[in-house]
């Protein structure tokens, strides 16, 4: 059961999520012990592959070029790098790595080629490899699919109605084309949203119904709290309460049974109790480690501590889908044929020069 029959219109969605909290955790409770093991909560972690100078302009992001905010630019990391950390994230129990990058669209560039050599290196660590690169066209998604990718990261982030009031420079429709890209490539989606940015309750059903349109829904559905940085233009935006990321995380249980609910950013605002109270609720996942692309997280001490305490045993990967097998991608291939044919002459040039009795001319160091 993909999307619950008993929620299919706006008003009984929105009769869900205005429910006395305890009976909407109630009923997300038995929904997610019917479709879930409810004591697993997978740990992921969040990596910053390439971070900030982001030409768009989404109203919640540090990362956007155009604000005013602490965040270092960065170029894309090493492959190498990338590898390390995935073992370090491996090693502390995370079972899926989301690489992010701050680029509006994936462009057919050298960038995009070490993006698909580290899905594949990553992949093949045994952990689920989810990116989050910006738009995404057919070709590409194939790529990453044959590199082994498990899931696409491309947030909708509000209803259509509120979309416009936070980001201008692309259409709900692109992220919704983005999304069937991956879709079609065979990815599992993973799309959520955020809330506390100043939109209205009907705002988040309207993100849920979004999904509800969709032929299949996203299998992995990230709700984040707003964490509100300095320098953008949701700077001063109130945090929200935690009962509202509850009611949030129940609603999403409730609508979308068989999907990962994740507990995402803003969970630094939170008590452990009403982390708690989120997992009691339907959330089967968590972002590990001290930050969140460039926002505060917990620490993963006490992530472990509050695990220990709750009785939650980190998930495993590939229980909802078998892992990807990695394949050669053709591009990278040919590209490595070219530099080796290229290496093979020059080193034939130079041998045939010295056959020759070719003496390679001296250059004396005039002091
Ligand atoms: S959310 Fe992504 S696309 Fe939007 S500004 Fe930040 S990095 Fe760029």
């Amino acid at each position: 059961m993909k999307v619950n029959p008993d929620y299919q219109t706006k008003e009984a969605l929105l009769a869900l999520y205005n429910k006395p909290l305890l009976e909407l955790v109630f009923e997300a409770a038995s929904v997610h012990r019917q479709f879930h093991n409810p004591r697993e909560v997978q740990m992921s972690s969040l990596l910053s592959i390439k971070t900030g100078g982001c030409p768009e302009d989404c109203g919640y992001c540090p990362q956007a070029a155009r604000y005013h905010t602490d965040v270092n630019a960065h170029k894309l990391m090493s492959v190498e790098s990338v590898i390390e950390q995935a073992k370090n994230a491996k090693s502390n129990g995370s079972s899926r790595l989301c690489m992010g990058a701050a680029w509006r669209e994936v462009r057919d560039n050298k960038d995009f080629d070490n993006v698909v050599e580290m899905v594949q290196e990553v992949n093949n660590l045994g952990l689920e490899v989810c990116c989050t690169l910006g738009m995404l066209n057919e070709d590409q998604a194939q790529r990453l699919k044959k590199a082994g990718l498990f899931a696409y990261n491309h947030n909708l982030d509000s209803s259509p109605e509120f979309y416009g009031d936070i980001i201008s420079t692309r259409e709900y429709e692109d992220r919704l084309n983005t999304i069937e890209n991956a879709r079609k490539a065979g990815i599992t989606v993973c799309s959520g949203g955020i809330i506390g940015m100043g939109e209205a309750v009907e705002d988040r059903i309207g993100l849920l119904m979004s999904y509800m349109r969709m032929e299949t829904p996203p299998e992995s559905i990230p709700i984040n709290a707003l964490v509100a940085v300095e320098g953008t233009p949701l700077e001063d935006q109130k945090p929200i309460e935690q009962w509202e990321m509850i009611r949030m995380v129940a609603t999403t249980r409730v609508v979308f049974p068989e999907s990962v609910v994740r507990l995402s950013a803003g969970r630094t605002q939170m008590s452990m109790e009403g982390q708690a109270l989120c997992f009691l609720a339907g959330a089967g996942s968590i972002f590990a480690g001290d930050k969140l692309l460039t926002t505060p997280n917990p620490e993963f001490n006490e992530d472990k501590e509050m695990f220990d305490i709750l009785g939650l045993i980190p998930k495993s990967a590939f229980q909802d889908a078998p892992q990807p097998i990695s394949q050669p991608d053709e591009i990278i291939e040919r590209k490595r044929e070219a530099s080796r044919l290229h290496e093979q002459a020059l080193k034939e040039a130079r041998e045939e020069a010295v056959k020759s009795g070719f003496e390679p001319r001296r250059v004396t160091k005039v002091s």
